[in-house]
């Protein structure tokens, strides 16, 4: 069970976009979704409603539904006589949500171990498979990906919609901080003992030390904001 957050993280990038079977103002946020998260349309950055709607020939109308989506996911903020701006987050905003992600993790693994299936189990081997595949190719961008997919995997096992929800929209919202991380640092040999040992906890239905690992698997994400507020950098 995948809410659409988690199938708009998950999308393909739309290579070919606006040729979809969904409604135009979803389609549309999808791809200005992609370049936000992708680091491509910067924070703070005024998004060129008329520019975009020229580019995707399309009319205002549904370009304007397209920014209120993305206005609730809280990618964009809609500015009174501005018009629309990508949303930026402070490191103390990205601190708080990541404060509520580890949480939700937690709460997920142990939900998952809870309800979790056969099916549900081959899910998420299958994307510790890909995973792997991606850190044997060196493709950073494909590791990523598969391990946003891991991760969803698990907390879709809980099989509990308000925290598949919930936890989506934080994922969405910390994607493009987690994106640019996984940029800079190494594909990691050295999570993949971590992600075996969820994967033999999930399976073994050890609910107390899921959330321990759920947690643990976290403090990368941590150290990288400590770094962050140490450098004074810009997330
Ligand atoms: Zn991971």
């Amino acid at each position: 069970m995948y809410s659409n957050f988690a199938q708009a993280i998950l999308a393909e990038p739309p290579g070919q976009i606006l040729e979809g079977d969904e409604p135009l103002p979803v389609q549309i946020a999808g791809y200005i979704r992609h370049q936000i998260i992708h680091d491509i349309l910067k924070p703070g950055e005024p998004i060129r409603e008329r520019v975009i709607a020229e580019q995707l020939n399309v009319s205002r109308t549904p370009m304007r539904d397209a920014l209120k989506i993305l206005s609730v996911e809280r990618l964009v903020e809609l500015i009174p006589n501005r018009g629309a701006v990508v949303v930026k987050n402070s490191i103390d905003d990205i601190a708080d949500m990541l404060t509520v992600y580890t949480e939700l993790e937690a709460i997920g693994g142990v939900a998952a171990c809870r309800m979790a299936n056969e099916s549900d189990f081959l899910n998420v081997e299958r994307q510790l498979a890909l995973m792997e595949a991606a850190s044997a190719e060196g493709d950073r961008i494909k590791y990523f990906r598969a391990n946003q997919a891991f991760h969803l995997a698990i907390i879709a096992a809980s099989r509990n919609k308000t925290l598949i929800e919930i936890h989506a929209n934080l994922s969405l919202r910390l994607y493009r901080v987690r994106y640019l991380a996984i940029l800079e640092q190494e594909v990691g040999q050295s999570r993949s003992a971590e992600h075996h040992e969820l994967v033999d906890t999930l399976r073994a239905r050890d609910t107390a030390r899921m959330a321990e690992l759920q947690k643990a698997h976290f403090t990368v994400a941590w150290r990288l904001i400590d770094d962050w507020s140490r450098l004074k950098r810009q997330p």
